[in-house]
């Protein structure tokens, strides 16, 4: 079988020149061609000469997502479906707002987490994204937009921290200089609040940014809806945010405001008083109900006065708005087997 150069790091693209007799710094030009030029296989590699291009595409492939669908919101907001070589389906998010212009990525294809809330869980989980995969939803995005990317958000399908190896490498991608050269600190995973997985994240030499999925400061609750965090306790989960907060980067936390489950001043109070002491912002999600769920979004009011609540502490509060809602792309809306009826299908 031909070796898929998309697998390749950096480090790894040169020694693998340099194990076949070729100058390395051929890696980095095919590297360059491959995620910043879309190539596609090595007849456009022009500054390759031909006889080498030849033997290249003779030992080597050059792997790519396919775009099956691209769905357009009114506020600017696109869902793309991907297919991947082995022809299962994964979605990203591309998602402008002003000069900001963010992808929104899956890292597995379904979720083995199946909170109760979220519409990815409903899928099965059927494997871990590779790498190049990952790197691939960004890269095709940009190439079917006409502005550069800015910000990359792990918050589409999947448990980032579950298929860790894979999402660090993909990082090692998206912010080189010869990659997509995406700033790190322009970059969020976001977690259920798997201590083990922070705990990589901290010790490693990334300086990404981390959001935890808080979403209910009852423990019990966050149990049942969450079984995840089971094994996962709120004590350890803030014990290691404070780590990750005082030594990377101020750690964000998420919590999803859902009608009548965590949506009283009671629960926002709670909340507060879990983070004391944590330098952290707190991103309040309005829930994007999913036809199948029974989840409701509570009222505009509600929201507002729980939002107000919040500003009154010392974090820096974001209120969410809702993006590509209709489209089913919003936070907790992917789940990839939505027949995409609604918005304009602009593929
Ligand atoms: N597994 C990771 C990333 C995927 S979910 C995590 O849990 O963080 C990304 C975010 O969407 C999480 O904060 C999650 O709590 C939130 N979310 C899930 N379903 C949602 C829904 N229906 N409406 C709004 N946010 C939702």
């Amino acid at each position: 079988m031909k070796n898929n150069l998309k697998s390749h790091s950096i480090i790894s693209m040169r020694d693998t020149m340099s194990n076949i007799g070729i100058e390395p710094y051929r890696g980095d030009q095919i590297f360059k061609w491959i995620w910043q030029k879309n190539a596609k296989d090595f007849s456009v590699m022009t500054d390759i000469s031909k006889e080498l291009r030849k033997s290249l595409s003779s030992k080597f492939t050059i792997s790519a997502l396919n775009i099956d669908k691209i769905v357009q919101a009114k506020d600017g907001s696109k869902k793309f479906l991907l297919d991947t070589e082995d022809n299962k389906k994964i979605e990203a998010v591309f998602i402008p707002e002003g000069k900001r212009k963010t992808v929104c990525v899956s890292t597995q294809i379904g979720c083995p987490l199946h909170c109760k809330f979220c519409a990815t869980g409903l899928m099965d989980f059927k494997r871990n994204l590779k790498a190049y995969e990952i790197v691939d939803e960004i890269r095709i995005i940009q190439e079917n937009i006409d502005s550069k990317i800015t910000n990359i958000v792990f918050m589409g399908m999947g448990e980032p921290l579950l298929n860790i190896k894979e999402v660090m490498d993909a990082i090692k991608i998206t912010c080189s200089p010869i990659g997509l050269s995406i700033s790190q600190r322009h970059t969020i995973i976001s977690t259920v609040g798997l201590t083990q997985g922070i705990h990589t994240l901290l010790l490693s030499p990334l300086k990404v940014k981390l959001a935890i999925s808080l979403n209910f400061p009852d423990e019990e609750m966050r149990k049942e809806m969450m079984p995840i965090t089971q094994k996962n306790p709120l004590k350890e989960i803030l014990k290691i945010a404070k780590e990750y907060s005082l030594k990377k980067n101020m750690v964000t936390f998420e919590y999803v405001i859902i009608d009548k489950l965590n949506d009283r001043i009671k629960d926002a109070r709670r909340l507060l008083k879990l983070l004391k002491g944590i330098p952290s912002k707190i991103n309040l999600i309005p829930y994007n109900t999913y036809p199948s769920l029974p989840f409701k979004r509570p009222s505009d009011k509600k929201i507002k006065k729980f939002h107000q609540y919040l500003l009154n502490s010392y974090h820096t509060i974001t209120l969410r708005k809702s993006r590509g809602q209709e489209i089913l792309a919003g936070c907790g809306q992917l789940a990839a087997l939505h027949p995409l009826k609604s918005g304009d299908d602009v593929s």
